[in-house]
């Protein structure tokens, strides 16, 4: 079987999390310190605060911003439940917006018209390694935190994603950009929400009580982070290549293949393609020749909600249409003809 996503562990991340086992030393400590301080640089910010998961990332960003019940967040339905979760767990509504077809990235007009005065901030997921639309969204003054969990290195007017917004969080989870098998980072240019954000992730050693929580980042897991941010870049060249090898192989044959565009660099944490009628027949098709493909994201939020498809038509449109191909650093090209192969045999059947 050729997975849709697997991370990639070489002999450099083995050694680092073997050495911290025999040292023994395996809770917060001073990698997971160096970590921060490498993804601060990597990031070119002033703070960074390591998690255990993008979703306690986003809660703590959340959180930061001081958000009550009944405020309201806009987040887009096109993506994955954490998103959700995290603004559920602050008793705050969210407000479910439209995508743009072309980049799957929440789409700014229906921003603007969900924009309330309880709107207290807007959650960017910048989707599968393409940037949403900074400027636009940037122009309605609300807070922004961005979701970089999928897209770690992706650029926006040549500026790194996660550099735009008021707080940006990152996500390690096993088979995204860059592993520590669950982990995740908050990332602010300010002093005070990054104080508020550490003091609230690590509860011991207090003075004063208040409600914390247990967010830390483990040192295995710093770690691997270290050797995997070493190699993001490669990570990252190693997909586009895997990308162009897809555009070419896919090109005529009359499907909508990723757009290109040169104000954002793609990182490519997934190929998406878009097939009108057919791609639930060839995920079928593709997982019957030993090939994973998916569907891009479980369900759309709106569905889990109980909102109308005609009220997210992109959405709906999109998640009808679109397939997620096998695409990552250890995907060997002779896989990729194979699966160009495949796919070209299916839809030209
Ligand atoms: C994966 C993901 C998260 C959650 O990250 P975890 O580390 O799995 O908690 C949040 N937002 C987006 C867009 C994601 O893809």
């Amino acid at each position: 079987m050729i997975s849709h996503s697997k991370p990639t562990i070489k002999k450099e991340e083995i050694e680092a999390v073997s050495n911290v086992l025999r040292q023994g030393f395996i809770s917060q400590g001073p990698l997971v310190r160096q970590f921060e301080e490498k993804f601060c640089k990597f990031m070119a910010s002033h703070y960074a605060q390591a998690t255990n998961s993008g979703t306690s990332a986003l809660h703590l960003a959340l959180l930061a911003l001081k958000i009550k019940p009944a405020d309201e967040i806009i987040i887009p339905s096109f993506v994955c439940t954490a998103v959700l979760n995290a603004v559920n767990y602050l008793r705050a509504i969210p407000k479910l917006v439209d995508i743009n077809a072309h980049d799957f990235n929440i789409n700014p007009e229906s921003v603007e018209n969900n924009i309330s005065s309880r709107t207290k901030a807007i959650i960017v997921p910048h989707m599968f390694g393409e940037a949403a639309d900074m400027t636009a969204l940037l122009k309605f003054r609300i807070p922004i935190i961005e979701d970089c969990a999928l897209s770690p290195g992706a650029t926006f007017k040549n500026k790194k994603v996660g550099s735009f917004g008021l707080i940006s969080i990152f996500s390690f989870y096993a088979t995204k950009m860059m592993s520590t098998a669950e982990g995740g980072m908050v990332v602010t240019h300010d002093r005070a929400i990054y104080s508020f954000i550490a003091d609230l992730t690590d509860y011991d050693n207090k003075q004063v009580y208040r409600v914390r929580y247990n967010y830390k980042m483990n040192e295995l897991a710093a770690a691997m982070g270290i050797e995997q941010l070493k190699k993001l870049k490669s990570f990252i060249l190693h997909r586009q290549k895997i990308a162009a090898m897809y555009n070419n192989g896919l090109a005529d044959l009359g499907i909508k293949l990723p757009s290109s565009n040169n104000d954002k660099a793609h990182t490519y944490f997934r190929y998406i393609i878009r097939i009108p009628e057919k791609a639930d027949v060839l995920i079928t098709k593709l997982n019957q020749v030993s090939i994973e493909a998916k569907k891009p994201i479980f369900k759309p939020l709106h569905n889990y909600l109980g909102l109308k498809d005609q009220d997210y038509p992109v959405t709906s449109q999109v998640y009808k249409t679109a397939l997620s191909l096998p695409i990552y650093p250890s995907l060997t090209d002779r896989q990729v003809k194979f699966i160009i192969t495949k796919v070209r045999q299916v839809l030209k059947s």
